[in-house]
């Protein structure tokens, strides 16, 4: 079975962030680094090649400047291969122009099963990856909690506001997995070294066959108005115990329909 994993490599979120004024995107320079959301999805492609045996998991990402540290760290953890997407000619790329670019790379490794995360964490849409779907063709589960293969088909516990459903398609197909699915594995020293040789090819849009004025800012059907600052955090409610303060935390837990 071949595994295709999406991973995002984003800025560094525990370092400052800017905006580009003209366009409002993020400023995305430097040091990228693997997006937390896609170790899940690694870890969940590693877990799944392990359980079959022979099977290939391949990164597929695209990032400014030839960055390829994330990809490395999701190496590291064990994956076999990876492809990056990088061109000058992709800055300004919305989702949808995301999914075409990717979904031409993604095509070169002929995957009978795609793994990407619910959404991403910095600039975030959680629409990429069902139009990554939608343009391969191919039926896609969300939201999954736990994910099986098994003869041709993958079956997935999707997360709902009340619990789960048991879902079940054939295979190829796409799967988003949410954080908790399975828990990421920390890259080993030995995973490190090793990471330093395996196969990372770089592409450009030449390379996939696509014209300058099909992806980027130029192929783009979005664009970001305006932005504005997040509500400011407000001061957490203190409730006094005495004796019944259970009572407020059960009450609390209810209206987040955590229980
Ligand atoms: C209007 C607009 C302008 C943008 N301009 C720029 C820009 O100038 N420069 C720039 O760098 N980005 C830009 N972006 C963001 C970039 O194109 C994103 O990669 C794309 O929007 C999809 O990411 P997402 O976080 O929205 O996807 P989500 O749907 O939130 O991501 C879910 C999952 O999909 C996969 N995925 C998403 N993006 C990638 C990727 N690039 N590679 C591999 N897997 C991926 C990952 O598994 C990720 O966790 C722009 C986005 C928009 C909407």
């Amino acid at each position: 079975m071949n595994v295709v994993v999406c991973v995002k490599q984003i800025p560094d979120p525990a370092a400052p962030q800017a905006l580009d004024p003209e366009t409002r995107t993020l400023i995305r320079q430097g040091k990228l680094i693997l997006d937390d959301s896609d170790a899940y999805g690694v870890e969940m492609g590693l877990q799944l090649a392990n359980q079959a045996g022979g099977d290939v998991v391949t990164l597929v990402s695209m990032a400014p400047n030839g960055e390829t540290s994330g990809l490395r760290t999701a190496l590291a953890m064990g994956a076999d291969k990876a492809i990056l997407v990088s061109d000058d000619a992709l800055r300004g790329s919305d989702a949808l122009s995301t999914a075409k670019v990717l979904a031409k790379a993604i095509e070169r490794a002929e995957p009978d099963l795609i793994i990407a995360a619910t959404e991403s964490t910095d600039g975030y849409t959680g629409t990429f990856p069902v139009q990554l779907a939608e343009l391969l063709g191919l039926p896609s589960i969300t939201f999954a909690k736990k994910v099986t293969v098994g003869d041709g088909t993958v079956v997935v516990d999707r997360q709902t506001e009340a619990g789960y459903d048991e879902v079940e398609c054939p295979l190829p197909a796409l799967v988003t997995v949410t954080a908790g699915v399975v828990e990421p594995r920390y890259p080993s020293f030995k995973g490190i070294m090793a990471a330093k040789s395996k196969p990372l090819e770089q592409l450009t849009v030449a390379d996939l066959g696509l014209d300058a004025s099909q992806v980027g800012a130029a192929g783009s059907r979005q664009e970001v108005t305006d932005v504005s600052a997040a509500d400011e955090r407000k001061a957490g409610e203190i409730v006094q115990d005495e004796g019944d303060g259970y009572e407020y935390v059960v009450r609390f837990l209810e209206q987040l329909k955590l229980i």
